[in-house]
């Protein structure tokens, strides 16, 4: 029997042909073996003495030479290349982990090679750059699948054939170091080793035949038995497998010939497209410290670049202006060459944000800067404003976020991470995103639920099967590469993809970007779904509390940064010639939206990191005072007698510490206007804090607004709201009782507290010093006690009571060295309510108290920021705090989290000593008609000691006519010197008019938007009242103001 078929040429012709298979016996109906023959012929296990896979390398050839030095530090080129290399033989280690062993190459191509492609294969453990003539030019790593270095495509006799390079090998894996497991704590005695080093000729058409082969076993597995194309496949394979003689190079062609007929039957109209992305997520800091992330940037975009040169049509999507910035400065020589395929549009710069930042702790105005930094390097550096946020990776996204994402040019947003939900299958791949204000932007996860794919065939066919919009979209994006320091894409997945741009029966591939694809995306979005709040992963609840110090410092200097602004722009009203700290402001801010990358601020790191951290919230602090106090003396004229800022827009009526001339602390009760200063007068209050112990050992402690009955465990036996006649406390329960849980998760152990750790409830009972009195001046009543969690750890809590104060404090210590046990406070309040409130950024949000569905009890722990609330008709009680995240409530008991104790990857994660504050707070009425905002705000934000004139009048720069309306930010304009920018929010979630009175000097104000452009062609009107502005609920407003 004679069949005709055709056969595709490398010049796009076709011709007839015979096939050879001509006298042979029949296929059998054997499906198995012809898959399996049809695998072994491409196995680089078994026959490759006779496989195809086999003749991949043709000659090799030895080094001349392979000389190597190693260094505790990542030191330049130049400093490298100066050092006393010494001979290295294969097979010999280096190390240990976190050194870097450079190697010196001298190599001689064998003139017999001319018209051969040559490759240096380079395989060993860690992470390796290649440097040519001072240049960094390849990065390889075997779990990347990157071994070779390309020397030559096609070696002629004018090439250089003597070559010396230098390989810098970084001592650690793609994921660091783990000990056993990938996220065990780093072994930092590992050794490596380099085992090949040599140079091979490489059969570029084996290779290319090899690919063909894969691809087609892969569709036969992919597409399953039910499918005819799975057949068409399988006969094919099977005949290219008779035709090709993998030592007779010139029987290739018509293997190939067979391929290519197959791949070039083409889909109907009606296929899917999937936009394929070439993509490498690096994380910014993980299982390895910052500095080595700077080089996993310049090894994977080297690698990138090199694809770009021979791929013109490889597109690649890369994310974070600081590993950017890092790369700027430490490799201006490929910088270059990313600037130059940036304007080509290969290179793509995306996400828009200075670091690919958690999505629930940073605060409102962290996430603001995280844009604002983002895109104006972004643009500075590519003149190009990102149009989606890029954020693949993340634990969990905030409601606020589509409305700040809008706010800063960006209408489209790519991630995947809620495929990780353990509880309940997210419906949506591609839908509209409502925040919580009622902006909305649209939202892909690619369906393949990976941004690390390979180019391979069940990439595609998952990402058609997985799409839960199918009918509503017909494309989706296909993001491929190795990420963490891999170097992302591979020859090979181009290869792969390139062949089934258009194959019956396959998704259509096309190279594509983010643009492209949203803009497909948003063309056929009339029957997409719309999702509204939060998008909550359903996973890695661990991680609001893990690495308290951390998230201690992220709070404290969100603070600290907030009031240098503040108090550095009043100054510039104040006193032209004062020079707003713009450099040194943008170089603290960057070290906080760096700490907040979603490995760090979540507490996922390793300990390097965690000490990294910890060092630039320091650097903050240190550099932040300086500041903050540069500011002050201008603002209290550099006078001697006490006055208090108040960096709030309220006016504050609030005990404080101070110091007396002998520098001794004492207590004030201070009135400090909004936004302003006063000086320190102290005023007696109308109802002085009482405390009396009572008979039964109880402590009794009352201020006029709230009275308190301590037991001498140091629980609540009371919490009364006066005016209100409403006693706090649930009937024969205490508040105030810490709980110790068993928190042993399935796998990853700093990230998750699994459901389950609620049934290992256990109170803290064991008291070592009961409740005493250790101050009652009538500013402030101070209990204390000490209790002991274990043999080896304890709380020790101060239980303070201020004059006109509506909330109680606690003041709290823990020496804490636990394994793999969680602590947390729980107060059964007398309230009900089927929903609890949680403060997120720029406003609040709504999350059951019940566990009716599935939904509901997979958030039994959440996020929150200052403060939480649960509320019923005209009562409610607020748990507010100064620096944790972790929230529960469950029918009437709030509950904190305090402290976790995970043991990977930080094996000594939250070990130590503790301080931290939270606060109960009762109230008539609704939380919003009751300040507890207010009261959150001003528990976290401290009334500042200014040195001032003793006869100082107290001055507003800023008040607000609405208590809904919060006056967040205040800070000099970007690109305007002088002028200001004042950031308000609505807090209540109510439509509001709201007058802005200043007392400063502002000639013009301007609405903007959040990278600070201004909208429209007119100025807002100044009133002599002040601006009048309207607000709906949640919106974010930003003045630009002119002076
Ligand atoms: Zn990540």
């Amino acid at each position: 029997m004679v069949n005709r078929g055709q056969v595709y040429l490398h010049n796009d012709s076709w011709i007839d042909f015979i096939p050879v298979v001509m006298a042979q016996q029949p296929v059998l109906k054997n499906r198995r073996t012809l898959l399996e023959r049809a695998e072994k012929f491409i196995s680089d296990v078994y026959f490759t003495d006779c496989n195809l896979r086999g003749r991949l390398y043709g000659d090799s050839c030895l080094l001349e030479s392979l000389t190597s030095f190693s260094c505790s530090k990542r030191i330049s080129f130049q400093e490298a290349s100066k050092q006393n290399f010494t001979p290295h033989n294969l097979g010999d280690t280096f190390g240990p982990t976190w050194w870097t062993c450079w190697f010196k190459v001298t190599l001689k191509i064998p003139e017999s090679w001319r018209g051969k492609e040559v490759h240096l294969l380079w395989e060993c453990d860690g992470e390796a750059m290649v440097w040519r003539d001072e240049q960094p030019v390849q990065g390889l790593t075997k779990e990347g699948e990157k071994t070779s270095y390309i020397l030559s495509d096609f070696l002629k006799d004018e090439d250089p054939h003597s070559l010396t390079l230098y390989v810098e090998v970084a001592c650690n894996g793609l994921f660091g170091a783990g000990q056993g497991s990938m996220i065990a704590a780093p072994d930092p005695n590992r050794r490596f080793s380099l085992q090949k080093a040599e140079l091979v000729v490489f059969n570029r058409d084996v290779q290319e035949l090899l690919t063909d082969f894969e691809m087609l076993i892969d569709i036969v597995k992919a597409v399953g038995k039910e499918d005819q194309r799975g057949y068409q496949a399988l006969f094919t394979v099977n005949e290219m497998v008779n035709l090709c003689n993998p030592f007779d190079h010139s029987s290739f062609s018509k293997a190939r010939g067979l391929a290519h007929k197959f791949f070039n039957q083409r889909n109907g109209e009606s296929q899917h497209t999937t936009h394929a992305m070439g993509h490498c997520h690096i994380d910014t800091a993980w299982l390895w410290p910052y500095e080595e992330t700077i080089r996993k940037c310049g090894r994977s975009w080297v690698t990138a670049i090199r694809l770009m040169e021979k791929n013109p049509d490889f597109i690649f999507t890369c994310s974070q202006a600081q590993q950017f910035q890092w790369v700027k400065s430490w490799y201006p020589g490929l910088y270059t060459q990313i600037q130059h395929y940036v304007k080509k549009g290969q290179f793509i710069p995306v996400g828009g944000s200075w670091v690919e930042m958690d999505g629930n702790l940073p605060s409102g105005e962290s996430m603001v800067r995280q844009f604002l930094e983002g895109q104006d390097f972004f643009n500075r550096e590519f003149e190009i404003i990102c149009k989606e946020f890029w954020l693949p990776d993340t634990f969990g996204y905030s409601a606020q976020l589509p409305q700040i994402m809008l706010g800063c040019g960006i209408s489209n947003f790519l991630t995947q991470k809620l495929s990780w939900n353990l509880v309940n299958t997210f419906p949506h791949n591609t839908f509209l995103w409502e925040g919580l204000d009622g902006s909305e932007v649209l939202t892909h996860f690619p369906p393949g639920e990976s941004y690390e794919m390979k180019g391979k065939i069940e990439d595609l066919v998952k990402t058609v099967k997985n799409n839960k919009d199918k009918g509503r979209t017909n494309h989706s994006a296909v993001l491929f590469g190795f990420g963490d320091g891999g170097g992302g894409p591979t020859q090979l997945m181009l290869d792969r993809l390139r062949r089934v741009q258009d194959t019956d029966g396959l998704p259509k591939v096309q190279a594509s970007s983010p643009e492209k694809l949203f803009s497909q995306l948003r063309a056929e979005s009339a029957l997409l779904c719309t999702w509204t709040g939060e998008l909550f992963l359903e996973l890695h609840q661990g991680t609001y509390t893990t690495q308290a110090q951390i998230k201690k410092g992220n709070r404290q200097c969100e603070i600290l940064l907030h009031d240098i602004e503040i108090a550095s722009s009043l100054a510039l009203c104040q006193d032209k010639t004062f020079q707003y700290p713009v450099e040194k402001l943008r170089e603290l801010w960057r070290l906080l939206l760096l700490n907040q990358f979603h490995d760090v601020i979540p507490g996922s790191c390793i300990e390097m990191v965690v000490e990294d951290a910890l060092n630039y919230y320091e650097e903050i602090r240190s550099g932040g005072a300086v500041l903050l106090q540069n500011a002050l003396s201008v603002l209290g004229s550099k006078g001697k007698s006490a006055g208090v800022l108040n960096s709030l827009p309220w006016e504050r009526h609030e005990v404080i510490q101070t110091q007396d001339g002998a520098g001794l602390p004492g207590l004030a009760l201070v009135r400090v206007p909004s936004l302003g200063l006063s000086p320190v007068k102290d005023t007696q209050p109308m109802t002085p804090v009482l405390v009396t112990v009572q008979a039964d050992g109880t402590v009794l402690m009352e201020n006029g607004i709230i009275q308190t009955v301590i037991n001498k465990n140091g629980t609540l036996a009371s919490l009364y709201l006066i005016g209100a006649n409403r006693e706090a406390i649930s009937d024969c329960s205490h508040g105030n009782q810490f709980i110790m849980f068993d928190d042993i998760p399935l796998y990853w152990d700093a990230w998750d507290t699994m459901d389950y750790h609620l049934q290992t409830r256990k109170p803290v009972l064991e008291v070592v010093q009961p409740v005493c009195v250790s101050s009652s001046s009538g500013l402030r009543g101070v209990v204390s006690f000490t209790l002991r969690i274990s043999d080896k750890s304890t709380i020790t809590q101060e239980i303070v009571m201020d004059a006109a104060c509506q909330y109680l404090k606690f003041n709290t210590e823990v020496n804490w060295f636990e394994s793999h046990k969680f602590l947390k406070v729980e107060f059964p309040v007398r309230v009900r309510s089927a929903s609890a409130t949680y403060e997120i950024q720029f406003g609040h949000l709504q999350r059951p108290t019940h566990r009716n569905t599935s939904w509901d009890w997979a958030k039994y722990e959440v996020w929150g920021h200052k403060w939480a609330d649960l509320s019923e008709h005209n009562f409610g009680v607020a748990l507010l705090n100064d620096c944790k995240y972790g929230y529960s409530v469950y029918k009437n008991t709030m509950t904190l989290s305090l402290l976790r104790a995970p043991k990977a990857p930080d094996a000594n994660a939250d070990m130590g000593t503790h301080q931290f504050t939270y606060a109960l707070m009762p109230h008539a009425g609704s939380f919003q008609d009751a300040a507890v905002i207010q009261s959150a705000y001003n528990l976290n934000f401290p009334l500042r000691l200014v040195r001032c004139n003793p006869d100082i009048i107290p001055w507003s720069a800023f008040s607000i006519s609405s208590p809904a309306v919060i006056l967040e930010t205040v800070k000099q304009a970007e690109d305007r010197k002088g002028a200001l920018v004042v950031r308000l929010y609505e807090s209540h979630g109510s439509s509001v008019s709201a007058t802005v009175c200043t007392t400063l000097p502002v000639k013009e104000a301007w609405l903007c938007d959040l990278l600070e452009r201004r909208d429209g062609g007119q100025p807002v009107r100044i009133a002599s009242e002040g601006i009048s502005l309207n607000f709906k609920p949640f919106q974010i407003v930003t003045l630009l103001l002119i002076m």
